[in-house]
């Protein structure tokens, strides 16, 4: 198949791209390079069934020839790279998935959209099931995340009744693995980049608050699994690890797994609607993809740990 990817330079985006090239697939990788970067898919430039377009989803994409699939994933997604241009993020999710839609409407093309936890925001459900609506604050720093990819799940649907199009939604949970960018911003980096220079590992509030996270080969076979699932089913499906650790247990973790002289370091401050409780229910995955994770938060740190070393090593 041909497949086009937006958002492939990113962390997630370049790994999926990987696996569509090792499936046999043609892949265009699309990238505004505003998160995500050429250096992700470097190991892949040389292959003739692989393109790279540099492109902001934002403005309308013209594409020649075929296209099979499109999986949308072109949006910054930790929360200090989204609030940077809170507006574009907005429009990424808004005029840009608007956009992929009507490519994919043209060429008669399935589409994927990645959503994200984000929808269900300040949970009072949990561990949270896809038929919850959420609890997201409309006006606050998150809601150009939040909300922009709530409105992108309406699109989805919306072109499905309208034009009966083939869509598929997921929602991912908090998501971790080798070519996480060092200055993202996310718990996962900044602890392991922290450890490994031994510095203080900075703990936003007490650092009781939770997330599930899954290793990135695991969710990669989700996204295609839920791809190549049959028509009928549109989602939205969780897509996650369903093992919540605190983040004081999560920065223990690390510092043990890097034998890191660091210790936890609290600001005291948690930052502005960060939901304090978030965990998958997975299963809808797990009935109807047959899907669950299999990396173990251990095994997945420990390749990540690695993966870090050697790239500040160079
Ligand atoms: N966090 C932290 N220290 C950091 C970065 C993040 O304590 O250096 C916390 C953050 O406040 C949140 C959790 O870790 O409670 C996960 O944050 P992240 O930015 O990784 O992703 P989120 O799940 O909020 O999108």
């Amino acid at each position: 198949m041909r497949i086009l990817v937006t958002g492939g330079a990113g962390f997630i985006g370049s790994h999926l791209c990987d696996r569509l090239i090792q499936d046999g697939h043609a892949v265009l990788c699309v990238d505004n390079l505003f998160t995500g970067s050429e250096r992700n898919v470097a190991q892949l430039s040389s292959r003739q069934n692989f393109s790279f377009i540099h492109h902001d989803i934002v403005d309308p994409l013209y594409v020649e020839g075929v296209i099979d699939q499109i999986y949308n994933l072109a949006c910054p997604a930790s929360p200090v790279q989204y609030q940077q241009n809170p507006v574009h993020t907005i429009k990424a999710s808004t005029l840009g998935v608007i956009n992929m839609l009507g490519l994919a409407r043209k060429h008669g093309a399935r589409i994927l959209q990645t959503s994200t936890s984000e929808v269900y925001g300040e949970p009072q459900v949990h561990p949270q099931v896809e038929e919850y609506y959420g609890n997201v604050n409309p006006v606050g720093p998150r809601a150009c995340y939040d909300e922009g990819k709530r409105c992108a799940e309406t699109l989805f649907f919306d072109y499905h009744r309208m034009h009966g199009m083939e869509i598929k939604v997921v929602r991912l949970f908090n998501v971790y693995g080798p070519r996480m960018g060092f200055h993202d911003g996310r718990v996962v980096s900044n602890f392991i980049l922290q450890a490994l220079q031994e510095k203080p590992l900075t703990v936003d509030g007490n650092g009781t608050q939770t997330r599930s996270f899954c290793y990135i080969d695991d969710l990669i076979d989700g996204l295609v699994k839920m791809m190549n699932s049959p028509s009928e089913l549109m989602g939205p499906i969780n897509l996650g690890n369903p093992v919540e650790t605190t983040i004081n247990e999560f920065g223990n973790r690390i510092i043990e797994l890097t034998g890191s002289p660091s210790a936890l370091s609290y600001s005291g401050i948690f930052r502005v609607n960060d939901p304090m409780q978030r965990c998958p229910n997975i299963t809808k995955a797990k009935e109807l993809l047959g899907w669950k994770p299999t990396v173990q938060l251990e095994e997945g740190l420990k390749r990540t740990i690695t993966n870090f070393r050697e790239r500040l090593a160079v």
